[in-house]
């Protein structure tokens, strides 16, 4: 029955989705909808076609289920989760299972109602097959639907409570499977006190684990007879896919903001989109989730939790997974994940050829110049193609000093540096009043870090906007000079720079996206769809599908979106900072 109860002894309860009030399709992914085998048109078409995508209507063999799943949340044993507004409805074929979110209560509801509203869905929706188009594995979204039946949100998620619709996402992935699924295994938590609903039943954890491994991982069943080097072989694989993706994630500038162990998919898919957020200016301590206060989850702590979750799989595997073999392969975590990320950021500049030792420093000092100036990430990256190599002719300099000065144009303003600039007041007013404690403390590197930003603040407090803007372009200038020469290397020794130089061009531009869905963009969608406009959505879908494309002017954006019209690829207008997604 629905509604919030422990349950033992299981994976998955069955359930039935609650049928929504006059479902309606907001939108569609074409690509998403083809993985099962349906035709936009068709479904779009079929009188039924909202009703079955939004599981108000069971598709006939489908046997709909919540799966049962637990997690660490923000650091500690939050015991049983699951499927609390999911609802799994089958597998079309072995690659492809079927959710519906937002389709009512099941077991795992606890306070809530098992519902989404729009503005959640649209996010989910969107961003799914964004970091599709992007390359970056990820749950698919195969529809949106909306309807007539509203709930209320708490101030604290909706910002403004008002009646707001319910709606649906049809989520598609090989499967939903997490950490979290072998964590309900978990014994009594030392900190909480509580413990997973079927602590004890090694029978079902050897089922699931085989279940998983059979199913998803067929090569490494096939590969080995011994059980532990099996399960051994699959800890690794799960490592090495969640090195990749975190790396991936860094790349773009793209931010999870719930990275709970109950978000991490077994298969090393992005999975959850909440309070995601892409950065728009650079800044390492970057958090997208408005109710993360503490950090946990900011942007350069990823790599570190996405360790630190896979720990908390090998201690949910227990017996299964013999902990000196665990350790090992977690101390080669970061090793893997700093691989896969030079090799993707060498790629974003262009760098095809030999690698060399200085190509880490010049992808830190990048990043070191983006944070100083306050570059937006995405569209500094974009610009990079357009630096020429070869140095010495007059049009080449000419070209380059363009490039600095659009890339100096999008940096921070004065006011935008200030307010991220702006330190702990804590410790400032330690710094005030007791200065001698302040001493004691001031090499820790979280102080260290706080009194860069002071520093940084106190110049910018006796600078013009004017000098600013010189100190920006000094930075980039030092830097594209550093860049210059490294890309030179790449034309040694080879016969056609000019080929090169091309090739260059066009991987660079297939690397780094024109557009991502930085939430401004989402807010507009958004706030069109919750006009009743829906074609904002439909249009952006379709931007967001060919991320490298350039962005055109949006001349053909319709009026009703029209309030805030800029193009996809503007770093933030000022209305745009008070966005607060949790
Ligand atoms: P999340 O923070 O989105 O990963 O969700 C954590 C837990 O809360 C999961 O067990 C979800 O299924 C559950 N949950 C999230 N939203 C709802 C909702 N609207 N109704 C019931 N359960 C929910
Ligand atoms: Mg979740
Ligand atoms: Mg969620």
């Amino acid at each position: 029955e629905p509604g919030s109860r422990t349950v033992t002894g299981a994976c998955f309860s069955r359930v039935q989705p609650q049928p929504l009030l006059k479902p309606t399709f907001v939108a569609v992914s074409e690509p998403a909808l083809a993985l099962l085998g349906l035709n936009t048109d068709d479904v779009l078409r079929d009188r039924h076609g909202a009703e079955y995508l939004s599981g108000s209507r069971v598709i006939p063999g489908s046997e709909p289920a919540a799966h049962c799943y637990c997690g660490h949340q923000f650091g500690h044993f939050a015991g049983q989760l699951g499927d609390g507004a999911v609802c799994y409805l089958g597998e079309v074929e072995v690659e492809a299972g079927i959710q519906v979110k937002g389709a009512g209560l099941t077991p795992y509801s606890r306070q809530s109602d098992g519902r989404k509203v729009l503005r959640s869905s649209i996010r989910e929706f969107l961003c799914s097959e964004a970091m599709f188009a992007l390359g970056i594995p990820t749950t698919r979204a195969g529809s949106l639907v909306t309807s007539d039946l509203y709930v209320q949100r708490d101030v604290f998620y909706s910002g403004n409570p008002r009646p707001e619709r319910c709606s649906v996402v049809l989520r598609i992935a090989p499967t939903f499977i997490r950490f979290g699924s072998f964590e309900i295994f978990h014994p009594v938590d030392d900190f909480t006190g509580r413990h997973g609903p079927s602590v004890g039943r090694t029978d079902i954890r050897a089922q699931l684990l085989d279940y998983v491994i059979e199913t998803f991982y067929p090569e490494i069943q096939r590969r080995h007879l011994d059980r532990q080097e099996r399960n051994a072989s699959f800890f690794r694989e799960v490592t090495m896919r969640t090195a990749k993706l975190v790396a991936l994630w860094q790349s773009v500038g793209f931010c999870h903001g719930v990275l709970n162990t109950d978000n991490m998919s077994i298969l090393g898919l992005t999975i959850d989109y909440g309070p995601f957020g892409f950065m728009d200016r650079f800044d390492p301590e970057f958090v997208s989730n408005a109710s993360d206060k503490k950090g946990r989850y900011s942007y350069e702590a990823q790599p570190y939790v996405c360790r630190w979750n896979l720990a908390r799989l090998a201690e949910a595997l227990g017996a299964e997974l013999q902990s000196a073999k665990a350790g090992a392969i977690l101390d080669e975590f970061m090793t893997i994940y700093q691989d896969c990320y030079l090799a993707i950021m060498r790629r974003k500049l262009g760098l095809l050829r030999q690698q060399e030792p200085e190509d880490v420093e010049l992808v830190a000092d990048l990043l070191k110049t983006m944070h100083i100036t306050g570059a937006d990430f995405t569209n500094t990256f974009r610009l990079l193609s357009a630096v020429s190599c070869p140095a010495g002719e007059q049009k080449d300099r000419d070209r380059t000093d363009s490039v600095v000065e659009l890339i100096v144009e999008q940096c921070a303003s004065l006011e935008e540096l200030k307010v991220a600039n702006h330190p702990l007041e804590m410790i400032l007013s330690m710094a005030e009043t007791n200065p001698g404690m302040f001493n004691m403390v001031a090499n820790q590197p979280e102080v260290a870090k706080q009194l860069e930003k002071i520093g940084r603040l106190k110049e910018l407090l006796v600078i013009s906007e004017v000098e600013l803007k010189i100190k920006q372009r000094d930075h980039w200038q030092r830097w594209v000079k550093q860049y210059r020469r490294r890309l030179a290397h790449e034309c040694d020794e080879v016969s056609d720079p000019a080929a090169v130089e091309k090739e260059r061009v066009r991987s660079m531009n297939a690397t780094n996206p024109a557009v991502v869905l930085r939430n401004y963009i989402a807010q507009n969608a958004i706030e069109a769809a919750e006009r009743g406009d829906f074609s904002e959505v439909q249009q952006l879908l379709k931007v967001l599908e060919n991320p490298y494309s350039e962005v055109k002017e949006n001349t053909k954006r319709k009026a009703a979106a029209d309030t805030h019209q800029i193009p996809y690829n503007s770093k933030p207008p000022a209305w745009a900072r008070t966005i607060c997604v949790t």
